[in-house]
């Protein structure tokens, strides 16, 4: 088995190259784009990168498998249910894979400096350990991986066993994030979901067994039938597996999903249960020792979802496969999400005709994503940086003065964050500061 051997840590030519590219900016490639995939379709981030703030940063690498056993009734995430696609399906999409990504080496002649990788989708665990290989394979002709690089893969628990987990970490994967989403079996019976409490518990201590040292659990809160005692249950037992990286999303229902169209027969949690839970479980996951990094992410020291960091501190990032996103150059683009399609590419041209481009950002919304994002961080923005972005920035910062003053925000050391009670009402201060 070909085991992924991360490049050491160098500024690489390429991402120079890559950033004097702007000047021949709409010539600029399209390697396909997504949102970030919580592997539950609740959180759509929208990303920026300020390209001439990041000229030494490493690029982080997303691949998209579109996917899975089957579609949980309140995911939206591009994916398809067994029934859509077949082995040779799977086998053809990961080939595409890794054409498109050779094509991208091919083009620039050069290598790019990455520190992440993250699969995400559906369900990348679906794939063999033979097609992560392939994968791989063609990562390292067409990038400079740092030798520290995080290499995350998305998971749900009824795809993982012991031998398939070994064989992830033989390859180099060195962190799983592990779609928990609840510990109580009826609550995640009544979502679709096709595991039970106990794969999620056999799936990390596989992991573990497997030497996972970087384990995320992501969990859901705001599932019909769930009560403040479930929720407790459930992040109590996330707890006690004692991971490294907790994520608590809210709920969102996604109009099309079958938890939208019948939302009628299900009974949610009230929005200010929800409210409360989600503060006492921020205070216990901090006790436990997960400090509060994101809005819905948690961590021990130093366990950070460095790939998630990268979108929103606005880096420069690359997508493969349909659906998935980047943001390059100063321009964001989206893949489409037709499997069949992205099979038959062949060229560079073919991907590239895949692509949409999404938008290109002016000054005045780089400074406004970059607030937007960095108020997502408990580090919050840095003022100087906000300068260097916009000569409105005194527009933005007067704005903040009054939460400032309430305690909403803080200020300290040239950065404005949120402060606990602030991220609770984010949403509306961020669009009182923003427009
Ligand atoms: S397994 Fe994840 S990606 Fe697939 S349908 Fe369920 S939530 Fe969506």
């Amino acid at each position: 088995m070909r085991i992924l051997k991360p490049k050491s840590e160098t500024n690489s030519p390429v991402t120079d190259d890559l950033h004097g590219l702007t000047s021949k900016y709409p010539e600029t490639e399209c390697f396909g784009l997504r949102d970030v995939n919580v592997e539950a379709g609740i959180v759509r981030f929208k990303f920026i990168k300020q390209l001439h703030l990041n000229k030494m940063k490493n690029t982080g690498i997303y691949i998209h498998i579109p996917f899975c056993r089957s579609k949980c009734y309140y995911c939206d995430f591009y994916s398809l249910p067994a029934s859509g696609y077949s082995t040779e399906t799977v086998d053809g999409y990961v080939t595409a894979l890794e054409r498109q990504i050779l094509l991208l080496s091919e083009k620039y002649g050069k290598r790019i400096s990455a520190d992440t990788v993250f699969f995400g989708g559906g369900t990348p665990t679906l794939l063999e350990a033979r097609h992560f290989e392939k994968i791989f394979s063609a990562l390292e002709k067409a990038f400079d991986l740092t030798h520290n690089a995080e290499i995350t893969v998305e998971s749900n628990p009824c795809t993982l066993d012991c031998e398939k987990l070994t064989a992830m970490r033989t390859l180099g994967i060195n962190r799983l994030s592990i779609g928990v989403q609840s510990f109580c079996d009826d609550e995640l019976k009544t979502v679709g979901r096709l595991h039970s409490a106990k794969h999620a518990n056999d799936a990390f201590f596989c992991a573990r067994k497997s030497g996972f040292d970087n384990i995320g659990l992501d969990l859901i809160l705001g599932l019909p039938g769930q009560t403040r005692e479930s929720f407790l249950r459930t992040s109590e037992q996330a707890v006690l597996l004692a991971p490294e990286h907790i994520s608590v999303y809210g709920l969102s229902l996604e109009e099309g999903t079958p938890l939208y169209n019948h939302r009628e027969n299900y009974s949610f949690p009230d929005e200010e249960t929800c409210a409360d839970v989600f503060s006492d479980t921020v205070r216990y996951l901090r006790k436990n020792g997960y400090s509060r990094y994101e809005i819905s992410n948690f961590s021990k020291e130093g366990y950070q979802c460095r790939h998630n960091l990268h979108y929103w501190h606005g880096d420069e990032y690359v997508g493969f496969g349909v659906a998935a996103s980047s943001f390059y150059n100063g321009v964001r683009y989206t893949a489409k999400k037709d499997v069949s399609a992205f099979i038959r590419c062949r060229t560079a041209a073919d991907f590239e005709a895949l692509c949409v481009t999404e938008e290109v950002l002016g000054k005045e919304e780089r400074a406004r994503e970059y607030i937007m994002l960095s108020l997502r961080l408990s580090e919050g923005f840095s003022v100087n940086k906000l300068k260097e972005l916009t000569r409105n920035s005194d527009f933005y910062l007067k704005r903040c003065e009054k939460y400032i003053e309430n305690g909403l925000l803080v200020k300290k050391s040239g950065r404005i964050f949120f402060s606990d009670h602030g991220f609770e009402v984010s949403n509306s201060i961020l669009s009182e500061i923003l427009y």
